[in-house]
């Protein structure tokens, strides 16, 4: 089960750390437009497999012939927002590195499922998938913001978050949906085991929303949820697990955006109707026409 990352920065080194202490494939190559840097991070996480599990990571340099035999290529590659930026602001220089990077991909992993984590991580799913179009592809999208809600939820329940459901929908961004109508802990609705007043919403809402912008303030970039992230996602490619994960690729919206949907062998298996509130379903129209605004800035997404 070989995996390929194509971005060896801090995304990409901690969704490559993440896969060797979970033990997600067997193989692991890093390919970077730096080769220096591919090699560094390929060396750094591979001397952590002998101390959790035998993985093999070796560097690819600049070669995307490295790539060959992956099952998964996780695409982490481009710029990253910078204190302040918003993620869509990102979509004309990371849109560029693309271009550049896809075909190349596809070329030398013909069977691998594309998996895009580079933001605006919708925007970019949706050109990949223009740009490759004999590959299976799909985007981080919201898992990493579902764990945020999941996670803030569970520090109010004092359940762990594991037994926590709870999905974020929609863009992967500011305009992103988070559905309390359908949130339940261990198969009990929500509202039957936490009281969701208007200020715990407003506090959820918040410290799910803004998470990534206070981490950049404090630490320049998140790396490290969205890398455990990325480890799940391609586990359940690779390993056929049928989780339901709020990936981004094509939605009955218009643009791609996350949906619930069943993530196994090849990529994303179907999607999920989301049981939302007629609030909810307003935002996510809402947070579609934003993602549809801005692709509408590529010509490939026209
Ligand atoms: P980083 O700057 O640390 O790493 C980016 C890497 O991409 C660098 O090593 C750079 O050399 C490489 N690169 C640039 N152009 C390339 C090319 N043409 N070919 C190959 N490699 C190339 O940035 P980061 O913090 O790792 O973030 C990477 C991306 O992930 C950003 O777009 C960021 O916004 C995004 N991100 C996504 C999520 C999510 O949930 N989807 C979360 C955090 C960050």
């Amino acid at each position: 089960m070989n995996v390929g990352v194509v971005g060896a920065g801090l995304v990409g080194g901690a969704a490559g750390y993440a896969m060797v202490l979970r033990g997600s494939c067997t193989d692991l190559v890093l390919v970077d437009l730096d080769a220096e840097r591919a090699h560094a991070e390929a060396a750094d996480i591979s001397h952590a497999a002998p101390v959790s599990h035998p993985v093999r990571v070796r560097s690819g340099g600049s070669d995307y012939a490295a790539l060959a035999g992956s099952a998964v290529v996780v695409v982490t590659a481009g710029a990253n927002q910078k204190p302040g930026e918003d993620r869509l602001e990102l979509v004309e220089r990371n849109a560029e590195i693309f271009r550049q990077i896809i075909p190349q991909i596809a070329s030398a992993a013909p069977q691998a499922v594309l998996l895009i984590a580079s933001n605006p991580v919708d925007i970019l799913t949706a050109l990949s998938a223009k740009l490759a179009p004999h590959s299976r592809v799909l985007g981080s999208g919201t898992v990493l913001d579902s764990a945020r809600f999941r996670s803030l939820l569970s520090g109010h329940i004092g359940a762990s978050p594991q037994s926590v459901h709870a999905h974020v929908l929609g863009e992967h961004g500011e305009s992103e949906v988070l559905a309390w109508s359908s949130a339940s802990v261990g198969g009990i609705p929500l509202a039957k085991v936490l009281q969701v007043t208007p200020e715990l919403r407003g506090e959820v809402e918040q410290g799910t929303r803004q998470a990534a912008a206070q981490i950049i303030t404090g630490k320049g970039a998140t790396n490290y949820g969205v890398g455990a992230a990325l480890a799940l996602i391609t586990e359940a490619i690779l390993k056929d697990r049928r989780a339901v994960l709020t990936v981004s690729g094509p939605s009955p919206y218009g643009p791609f955006l996350s949906l619930p949907r069943i993530v196994g062998a090849g990529g994303v298996l179907s999607t999920l109707t989301p049981d939302l509130d007629p609030a909810e379903e307003l935002a996510l129209r809402q947070s579609a026409e934003a993602l549809a605004q801005v692709a509408s800035a590529l010509p490939e997404l026209r």
